[in-house]
């Protein structure tokens, strides 16, 4: 038998070449199982060997998929209209192709040309068209974006959403600003361009909250506002409006007011000046008085008899006495016309009513030699003397006299030092004098 050398059983098995399909070339033939030439002239067809071969059981070509069938080999054909294994094209022709046993999973879910019917809406859509439909179907129910719980179909959420939704977010008509609708009643309460009455009732509209004060303040016809003579004491207080008018009416009272605080500042000012005054005076027994401008005021002196130059009021201690020194630059009394007078005298002071009476402590007066000390030692010219207790100006002094009063008069030198003698050293330098007035206070009334 010229087949015999082939496994039949094999030859069965084999998928791609069936028996009779053997590959002829120039005249010689292999076998296609092992290459072997062969014989042409012994192959002849063997109708009952085909038979044979035909009936022989096989399995199916997509056993080792896991298609569990076996028949005789003839059924094959057959058999692969239903092997859940073989390979077919969708029947919806849209190109893919699959499984028998996919088919029922794709056509159902896959594959894009499947029928399917939307469970809201109800329409029927190709698979691709379904794919579009989902999440946008009107019918559908959906829950509200601004998560205020409330469920719709989705047709009718835009209406929702603009018109209904409590969590709309709209805009304050008065300022602008973004709010959450069920909060925007809320915020009317705070809101800063809500329009306001005037509590005055002064009729402006629509005043903004933020304005208010500002328009009270300043614009308002009908805030009550104080008479700009309020400082001078008139209590009067009217519309703003009405001001021109109470101005014009009270003209006169509105003078006699200032006239009477330009007098009370005026005392104020005197009060300040005194104080500070005694703020600037020494406190510690000594005065050195500077004369400047010295031929000039000599001038003056000669030209006017008796004039009188006074030094800054000074302590003689802390809360102690106060005193000033007075010169006659052309001498006074005994020494008018030929010397310089010095005097002292005792000026009332802030703590008079502590002290004792008379006042009777040495005083001791000096011209100060203005020679430089390194070239020759100044010789001050300086005069001393114990206060005379009977000296009317060494009493108490009371503040009500006057300055005509003989009380005030000076107790001193009046040929203190003559015209020539201050010409000589130093006495005058720069055109400028010293005095000095210096008072010996015992220590234990200085505690
Ligand atoms: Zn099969
Ligand atoms: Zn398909
Ligand atoms: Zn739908
Ligand atoms: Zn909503
Ligand atoms: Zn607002
Ligand atoms: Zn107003
Ligand atoms: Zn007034």
């Amino acid at each position: 038998m010229a087949l015999t050398h082939l496994d039949l059983k094999r030859a069965a098995e084999c998928t791609s070449v069936a028996p009779q399909k053997l590959h002829r070339g120039e005249g010689v033939f292999k076998c296609p199982e092992d290459q072997l030439p062969l014989d042409y002239a012994k192959i002849y067809p063997d109708p009952e060997l085909e038979q044979q071969i035909l009936a022989l059981p096989i399995r199916c070509i997509h056993s080792e998929e896991g298609c569990r069938w076996t028949g005789q080999m003839k059924q094959l054909q057959g058999h692969f209209s239903t092997c859940a294994f073989n390979v077919i094209p969708c029947p919806n022709r849209c190109s893919v192709k699959l499984t028998r046993r996919d088919l029922p999973d794709h056509l159902q879910h896959d594959c894009p040309k499947r029928k399917v019917k939307c469970e809201f809406c109800g329409s029927e859509f190709t698979g691709e068209a379904y794919e579009n439909h989902q999440g946008v179907c009107p019918q559908e129910s959906v829950y509200c974006e601004n998560k205020c719980g409330a469920r719709m179909m989705r047709r009718l959420l835009s209406q929702h959403s603009m018109a209904e939704c409590p969590k709309r977010t709209q805009p304050c008509k008065y300022c602008g600003k973004e709010f959450v609708f069920d909060t925007i009643q809320n915020h009317q309460y705070h809101c800063p361009r809500f329009p306001v009455q005037c509590p005055n009732q002064c009729g402006t509209p629509n005043i903004a909250r933020e304005d208010l004060a500002n328009h009270m303040k300043d614009n308002c016809g009908s805030a009550l506002v104080l008479c700009p003579f309020k400082d001078a004491g008139c209590k009067h207080r009217c519309p703003k409006l009405a001001i021109g008018r109470h101005l014009e009416d009270t003209t006169k009272s509105h003078l006699t007011m200032m006239c009477n605080l330009v007098g009370r500042q005026r005392q104020e000012i005197l009060e300040l000046r005194r104080e500070m005054e005694e703020l600037s005076v020494s406190h510690d027994g000594v005065l050195i008085w500077k004369l400047s401008d010295y031929s000039r005021k000599l001038q003056e002196a000669k030209l006017r008899s008796n004039h009188e130059f006074f030094s800054p009021p000074f302590y003689t201690h802390r809360y102690g006495y106060k005193l000033q020194v007075s010169a006659f630059l052309n001498g006074n009394g005994s020494g008018e016309g030929s010397h310089l007078s010095v005097y002292i005298r005792v000026l009332p002071g802030e703590y008079d009513n502590l002290l004792e009476w008379p006042f009777s402590y040495k005083v001791t007066f000096s011209i100060l030699d203005q020679s430089d000390p390194s070239l020759s030692k100044p010789q001050h010219i300086t005069e001393t003397f114990n206060p005379d207790p009977n000296w009317k100006n060494f009493q108490k002094p009371c503040s009500s006299r006057n300055s005509l009063d003989e009380s005030t008069l000076g107790f001193g030198y009046p040929k203190f030092i003559s015209h020539e003698e201050i010409k000589k050293r130093n006495y005058i330098r720069d055109n400028c004098i010293f005095i000095k007035a210096s008072i010996e206070i015992p220590q234990k009334i200085m505690g």
